[in-house]
């Protein structure tokens, strides 16, 4: 299937062949059977309002109030817990793309939950460095992007923000060194003055990449920035998610 077909497709899961459910391999009109969508791991608290860390009554984090990220506000569709980490492992890693309209119609529908008064002006999608574009042949970020932005009637500029700098992956490290290992990787060529911009991203973990690509959105005039990510990884599912850069995961179907 072309990225166009899953792109275009009407299906809200990509498309209306018969497959393999990706998790248990019975027959499926979706990449995922109805059982096995049902048991994903969707975000039922909301969080932190600022970086989405499961917290009390929605108020906001220790983290966000002691070292305030630079954007504002994340929205998460789902947890990054098992099977939904091997997913977006699949889905970026071995580019299977028949998930991104699982993954785009989940995170659409909570940026519609969470949002109803608040609409972004601007999508624009974490960017990859050029090498490693060239590597993966896609930019995972922006594909979702660019249909999260269709399906909410926001303008997507798939190129809002370049990757100026290299950065060797963000594995193993805590919230401070990924900060400044990501510093300086981002840049914006135009004015984006008083524009609210939503940047999307696969998961989030420690919101570190994020919060540096929202701090120059803002030098470049935004007033406000969200995050708007697959999955945001909990304490506990940190240890899974810093592993995600690296690893290729060779799989077909997941075992519970
Ligand atoms: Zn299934
Ligand atoms: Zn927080």
């Amino acid at each position: 299937m072309s990225i166009f077909r899953v792109m275009s497709s009407s299906s809200p899961f990509g498309s209306v062949l018969s497959q393999d459910c990706t998790l248990c391999g019975v027959r499926s009109h979706a990449s995922l059977c109805d059982a096995c969508h049902r048991d994903l791991p969707f975000r039922q608290a909301l969080g932190c309002p600022r970086c989405n860390a499961i917290s009390t009554d929605h108020q906001v984090c220790g983290a966000c109030l002691s070292d305030p990220p630079h954007f504002d506000d994340t929205i998460s569709a789902f947890r990054y817990a098992f099977p939904l980490d091997r997913l977006v492992q699949a889905y970026k890693f071995n580019a299977n793309l028949g998930l991104l309209s699982l993954f785009a119609d989940a995170l659409a529908s909570a940026i519609r939950a969470n949002t109803a008064d608040v609409k972004a002006d601007l999508v624009i999608p974490l960017p990859l460095a050029p090498k490693r574009l060239a590597e993966r042949g896609f930019n995972q970020s922006a594909l979702l992007g660019a249909n999260i932005a269709k399906a909410l009637g926001i303008r997507f500029e798939a190129r809002g923000m370049l990757r100026v700098r290299e950065t060797p992956p963000q594995t193993g490290l805590n919230r401070e060194a990924r900060l400044k290992n990501v510093r300086g990787a981002f840049d914006c060529a135009r004015r984006l003055e008083g524009r609210h911009v939503a940047v999307v991203d696969d998961v989030m973990t420690t919101g570190a990449t994020l919060s540096e690509a929202a701090k120059v959105l803002k030098k470049a005039g935004a007033a406000r920035v969200s995050a708007w990510v697959v999955a945001r990884a909990t304490k506990d599912e940190r240890d899974v998610a810093v592993g995600n850069d690296l690893e290729t995961v060779p799989f077909h179907n997941i075992q519970r």
